[in-house]
């Protein structure tokens, strides 16, 4: 598989500083199922190309796939078009190889991502439903598209062509960036075959890269249904979203989500290989190759998905730090106001930056305030809320505090819902590194099983008058539950 990207831009050379690569060298990065190899096959002034190499290793893609490989006819799964198509192993090449300029940032040239440049693209080779897709799904972009269509036997002309093409695109102007983008959530969509499980995860990154340009796209439904794998669960809700950015323009997107990337604590993002050898219940072979979403941005998905369908007008972010959760929460166009709370100082400061607070448009930067406070006191700030959502947070205090925490949000505070999240201390056997009793982080002063958390919160709402129901976050194994866990409390 692949693809190359031209320019002719001056100085063209310019692609190597916008893709982090350099022109002089052959780079090589580890990708699921394969290595992907990076280089210029030319590099002057006048003219730039880079090329991704994607090779595949047909039989490392069977190894842990267990019993579902030997689907189809016994060689099937050794000798297909994996590693000859663009799919979505190219998309999680493409933000691995490229994530700096995916991101639209450029250290030595902090000018170049904002830049239109005259772009070609060649991919060797897309699958595609039919010929005139290529062109149903870039042409709108603005893109002149090409396709080059191979027989399908050339010695039997009768039988046509084959679903294969190779592509060709132009743009005379375009942010390197957005045409990264493009191709990250548009071959796939050709492809129409993930080698991985769609989930929330997916929907969320759907939101992502393609929030700025796929809700006035006219194949907008065909794009999200294929990207989300037809699943109605995600589809659905993942449109609705789309289209309410839409409408509310501006506010959706005026906090830019490029620049967040995956953070969390090494051992969190450690892929849980315990869990793998145990055959768990929940395909975990495969969520391995997921391109990475650390647990933390998972978790933090998830809340916001359970708050975006309480259609809240105001919401609490207790415990808020760097400002993740409340990234997300904007781009909710149905909530008015939302509040963030942190004893950090540092943490507020960070968060203020992550959200460019201070270049927000005068009506998104009124959505959101940011307060320092502690949740062991009083405060009436936190009075009059539809929602709080304390994500990872307990687990800092020591077990001694918690009961002034109770007593100010469930007691003082009273938000309609409360959203608590907590590591599971049941799933830690999953995690290589963590030896018997010791936590996933070092600033946690307890980790509970799901009975203890279950026991607490339970006690809570009954003191307090609400209702509470428990959820697993993340992938769940059978009698384990998932790596962290979330109360959800209602008045
Ligand atoms: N909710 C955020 C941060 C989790 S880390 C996220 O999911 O990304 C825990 C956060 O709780 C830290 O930012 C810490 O400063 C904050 N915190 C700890 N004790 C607190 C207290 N008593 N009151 C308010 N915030 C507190």
């Amino acid at each position: 598989m692949l693809l190359t990207i031209s320019t002719t831009h001056q100085p063209a050379t310019d692609l190597g500083y916008l893709l982090h690569k350099n022109p002089a060298r052959l780079q090589t990065v580890e990708v699921s199922g394969g290595q992907a190899h990076v280089f210029y096959p030319e590099a002057t002034a006048e003219r730039c190309t880079a090329a991704l190499l994607l090779d595949l290793d047909p039989v490392g893609l069977v190894r842990g796939r267990g019993e579902r490989g030997g689907e189809g006819f016994a060689l099937e799964q050794y000798v297909n078009d994996r590693p000859y198509v663009a799919s979505s192993f190219l998309s999680v090449a493409l933000s691995k190889a490229f994530s700096t300029a995916m991101n639209g940032t450029c250290k030595d040239r902090p000018a170049l991502p904002a830049e239109a440049l005259p772009l070609a693209v060649k991919v060797a080779v897309v699958a595609a439903p039919g010929p005139d897709w290529p062109r149903r799904l870039f042409e709108p972009l603005g893109y002149q598209v090409e396709t080059e269509a191979y027989a399908l036997d050339p010695t039997q002309p009768a039988w046509g062509d084959s679903q294969y093409y190779t592509l060709h695109l132009r743009h005379d102007g375009l942010r390197l960036q957005d045409v990264l983008t493009h191709l990250y959530v548009l071959l796939p969509v050709l492809d129409n075959n993930k080698h991985y499980y769609v989930d929330q995860t997916e929907a969320e990154k759907l939101l992502h890269r393609g929030g700025d340009w796929l809700p006035r796209h006219p194949e907008r439904d065909f794009i999200t249904r294929r990207y989300l794998r037809y699943r109605a669960l995600y589809v659905n809700p993942t449109l609705a979203r789309l289209l309410e950015g839409e409408e509310d323009e501006g506010s959706a997107d005026s906090v830019s989500p490029r620049t967040e990337e995956a953070e969390g604590s090494p051992v969190e993002n450690a892929s849980p290989q315990a869990a793998e050898s145990k055959d768990a219940a929940h395909d975990l072979a495969e969520s391995a190759t997921l391109p990475k979403v650390s647990l933390h941005d998972q978790r933090l998905q998830q809340v916001a998905q359970e708050i975006y369908q309480l259609a809240p007008k105001r919401v609490l972010d207790l415990g808020c730090g760097e400002g993740k959760l409340l990234r997300l929460l904007l781009r909710q166009p149905k909530i008015d106001y939302i509040l963030g709370m942190d004893v950090s100082h540092q943490a507020l400061t960070r968060a203020a930056q992550r959200l460019h607070l201070a270049e927000m448009p005068p009506r998104q930067r009124a959505r959101l305030d940011l307060i320092q406070g502690s949740l062991l006191y009083k405060d009436e700030r936190l009075a009059g809320f539809d929602a709080a959502a304390l994500v990872e947070v307990i687990e800092h205090l020591d077990p001694s505090r918690l009961a002034a925490l109770e007593a100010v949000v469930f007691g003082q505070a009273r938000p309609g819902h409360v959203f608590v999240t907590t590591p599971n201390a049941d799933y830690n056997q999953f995690y290589d590194t963590l030896s018997a009793g010791t936590f996933r982080h070092t600033d946690h002063r307890f980790e509970w099983s799901r009975a203890e958390f279950a026991a607490w919160a339970t006690a809570v709402a009954e003191r307090h008058g609400y209702q509470v129901r428990l959820v697993a976050m993340g992938e769940e194994v059978e009698g384990v539950g998932g790596p962290s866990q979330m109360a959800v409390f209602g008045l």
